[in-house]
């Protein structure tokens, strides 16, 4: 209850993004009302409900998909945008409980993930603003040599990788703060809420029902789950839960057993105003998007239409930081000091949700209630596999998502209200280590 009255008082920050400001969302789909029937109900309007219903529609399922507030309105229409291979815990969780060869089907999966999303973008003809290019970097001689083994693990993986130190860095960004470099062209960029809304739409031309302005409070389970909201019921013999971590704030009562495996922790962007294109282009050079690998990660890219999208700054109170558009501003600064005057016109936030491991979270409730969560801050491209799996799983195909669900995971120390100091402290530790290079 403590976390979900402060997650409710931070929604606000969604409404001053530069992508809501970007898009023109059609107007919106009706809330349930009464009751009807599916073969699957899937919660929550984000990429991984999106996925799931557009492909259990393709597979010839009846689905209806239910969204507490508006398609795209949690972290799918909020993130950074960047779709990366790999997974926010990296290689270790998926070796120690699956084994060399599972955890590199893992990873495979997660460089198809990329691809689905450009599959997707072509069959549906999504504008998003997509482009592949991806740089990760390192602001000390420490992280240098840590990204430098990341950099061989992806070209070992199959993802193939330059690698660039010193003076050479500037082949990929123009910044002092940076001593390492390694570059991909299989990872990417792109307009998180255009993509989400365009999803929305195959999902409702291949015949999904959408409901927005409808919150799921309750969910019986048996052979015929029955999800309640204010003002309808939906009988299906399936249902998706992809409600991240707002799914405890609105539907406390859904599923309680998956609330402590995942944490919410606010992370947040500011967009700057237009740029000069040769000055985006003395920046990044290849127009990809950027990665530091310290614990609390600076992320960022141009936008389509040359803005600085700059990301970072964490809270694990999930209370909007002070004076967050200075602090970034000046962070954006440091990184790039021909920014540091710029005008900043759009900042927002919302919330990751973090497992212990960092480890994506899937797994079913009984036979037939399945649930995705636990993407760590990197479910841009793996909410989109998950969505698949899910559907394949549904169709009797679970092999794949069963390498994810045989994974294990642990509850957050503390409950909900101790877990929050504790991940605080842990945190702290953290940022120094950031901070002593
Ligand atoms: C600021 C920010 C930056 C990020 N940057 C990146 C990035 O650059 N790259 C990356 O890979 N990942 C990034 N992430 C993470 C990424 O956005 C998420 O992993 C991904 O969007 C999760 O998708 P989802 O569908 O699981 O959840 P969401 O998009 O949060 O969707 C869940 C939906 O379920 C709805 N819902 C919840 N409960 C209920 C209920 N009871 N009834 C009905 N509906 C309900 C919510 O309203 C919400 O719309 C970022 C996240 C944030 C917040």
């Amino acid at each position: 209850m403590f976390v979900r009255s402060l997650i409710r008082s931070d929604t606000q920050l969604n409404r001053s993004s530069y992508y809501e400001a970007s898009v023109e969302r059609p107007g919106p789909e009706a809330p349930l009302m009464g009751v009807t029937d599916c073969d699957v109900v899937v919660v929550g309007g984000g990429f991984a409900g999106l996925s799931a219903a557009l492909e259990l529609a393709h597979r010839g399922f009846s689905v209806v998909l239910l969204e507490a507030d508006r398609i795209g309105s949690g972290a799918s229409g909020r993130n950074g945008g960047q779709a990366i291979v790999g997974f926010a815990s990296g290689q270790g969780p998926f070796e120690a409980q699956l084994g060399e060869a599972d955890a590199q089907r893992a990873w495979d999966m997660s460089v198809e993930a990329v691809e689905l999303i450009e599959q997707r973008i072509e069959r549906h003809g999504i504008a998003c603003d997509w482009r592949r290019g991806y740089t990760y970097v390192a602001d000390s001689p420490r992280k240098a040599r840590e990204l430098r083994a990341e950099c061989e693990d992806h070209n070992v993986r199959g993802v193939s990788c330059e690698w660039a130190e010193g003076a050479d860095v500037a082949r990929f960004i123009d910044s002092p703060r940076y001593v390492a470099a390694f570059h991909e062209t299989t990872s990417g960029h792109l307009h998180p809420l255009k993509y989400a809304l365009g999803l929305a739409r195959a999902a409702q031309a291949a015949g999904v029902r959408i409901h927005e302005g409808s919150p799921v409070t309750g969910l019986r389970r048996g052979k015929t789950v029955m999800v309640s909201t204010a003002h309808g019921q939906v009988m299906a013999r399936y249902a998706v839960l992809a409600g991240n971590c707002t799914l405890p704030e609105f539907g406390p009562m859904v599923a309680p057993e998956l609330a402590p495996r995942i944490m919410p922790v606010g992370t947040y962007i500011i967009g700057t105003a237009p740029l000069e294109t040769a000055l985006c282009e003395r920046l990044i050079p290849n127009g990809a998007a950027v990665c530091d690998n310290n614990f609390v990660l600076d992320y960022f890219r141009f936008s389509a239409d040359r803005r600085m999208l700059f990301g970072g700054r964490v809270s694990y109170t999930t209370m909007t930081p002070p004076n967050l558009k200075g602090v970034m501003a000046q962070r954006m600064g440091e990184v790039f000091p021909a920014l540091k005057h710029v005008p900043v016109e759009f900042v927002w936030g919302g919330f990751v949700d973090i497992s212990m491991n960092r480890a994506p979270d899937f797994g079913r409730l009984g036979d037939n209630v399945y649930y995705l969560q636990g993407f760590s801050g990197h479910g841009v491209a793996l909410t989109g596999l998950a969505g698949q799996l899910v559907a394949d799983a549904i169709t009797g195909q679970a092999g794949r998502f069963d390498v994810f669900s045989r994974l294990k995971h642990r509850e957050f120390p503390g409950g909900a209200l101790l877990r929050t100091p504790s991940l605080a402290l842990g945190m702290l530790w953290h940022r120094m280590k950031d901070a002593l290079g």
